[in-house]
């Protein structure tokens, strides 16, 4: 099985989303021994995706930001040129929007989302809001894979291998992005960041967030907040996570002052590790937490941004 992995370039970077979906595709061709082929394209040092695994890679350098249909003629070719009967992307925008259209043009079954390496033909993802798994049997010859973000995870297990110029001629683009701005004060985008301090109503009000934003800046995370505390515009709406925000899968994930309502952990139950800080011995998110502590918010954070000092005082 050779499998063709698209690694996007966003402003002349490769996201964390990217490097996963190559670290996922590369593993994944090592399972059943087949090859591994990133395709990418602008300006961009691609020889680095080969420390994610990767066998080759493919480089369109003329094309810069891709709209879905650029994207997917940039894959079909690829993938024909490198004689791959599977296609990996990221579950992000950009795969979201060219996954399905690949599919269709590429006559593959699709299985979007996938949480781990698939064994033979069967694709692990979640559903209903992450509260149960399913087991996806692909049945196509050719098949299309997009990987949940912070799924799998970035695994650096190879070294920089060879770029292969590649020329294809791509439609012109319908949708032209002109200008990415991170919200998020700290320059972390909440979907990639490793770490996330969250908070709730408890937090009373949003002259009170100071120590929510001095220990995410203590611990290098991103803020988050309940959905109730953006519709009141205590926070901007970019930062509410849940069923009907962003869904997130952080390494860590500080909730403060949060019940734990079904469609909050919706977004937030793929966390890796979940600290719940809560005044109420009862609340909910209790039953979903790691760790939990039962205090006044105002007493345990500034207790917490005292021990993250003293440790960063440390390194
Ligand atoms: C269709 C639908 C979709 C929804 N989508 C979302 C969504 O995407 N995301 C989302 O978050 N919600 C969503 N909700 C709302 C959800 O049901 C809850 O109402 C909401 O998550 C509650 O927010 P909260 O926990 O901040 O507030 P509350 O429920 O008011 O909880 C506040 C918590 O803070 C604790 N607390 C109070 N004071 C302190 C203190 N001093 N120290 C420590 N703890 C304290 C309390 O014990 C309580 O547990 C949705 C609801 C519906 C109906």
């Amino acid at each position: 099985m050779n499998i063709l992995v698209f690694a996007e370039n966003q402003n002349g970077k490769f996201p964390k989303s990217a490097l996963e979906a190559v670290s996922f595709a590369a593993a994944w061709a090592k399972s059943v021994g087949g090859s591994c082929t990133a395709i990418t394209h602008g300006q961009i040092d691609a020889s680095v995706l080969g420390n994610y695994g990767c066998n080759r890679v493919l480089h369109l350098a003329s094309l810069a930001a891709a709209d879905g249909e650029q994207i997917t003629a940039l894959v079909i070719a690829a993938a024909e040129k490198s004689a791959a009967n599977t296609i990996v992307l990221s579950h992000d925008t950009t795969g979201k929007s060219a996954a399905p259209r690949i599919a269709v043009r590429w006559n593959a079954g699709i299985v979007s989302g996938a949480t781990a390496i698939p064994h033979g033909t069967t694709v692990k993802k979640n559903v209903f809001s992450g509260k149960a798994i399913a087991h996806v049997n692909i049945t196509s010859e050719k098949q299309v894979v997009t990987v949940l973000p912070n799924a799998y995870g970035v695994h650096a297990t190879g070294a920089p291998c060879a770029v292969e110029a590649f020329e294809v001629s791509v439609p012109a683009a319908r949708v032209v992005v002109k200008e990415v701005k991170l919200e998020s004060a700290e320059g972390i985008p909440l979907p990639e960041a490793d770490k996330v301090v969250s908070a709730g109503r408890g937090m009373k009000g949003p002259e009170n967030w100071g120590i929510i934003e001095e220990l995410a800046k203590e611990l290098g995370a991103a803020t988050a907040c309940s959905r109730p505390v953006s519709d009141i515009g205590w926070r901007p709406h970019h930062e509410h996570v849940g069923q009907t925000g962003i869904a997130i899968r952080p390494n860590l994930y500080i909730a403060v002052g949060i019940s734990g309502a079904i469609q909050h952990l919706a977004g937030v139950n793929g966390s890796q590790v979940i600290v719940v800080i809560n005044k109420d011995p009862e609340a909910p998110f209790f039953k979903a937490a790691d760790y939990g502590i039962v205090g006044d918010a105002f007493e345990v954070v500034p207790q917490l941004i005292a021990a993250a000092k003293a440790f960063n005082a440390t390194k």
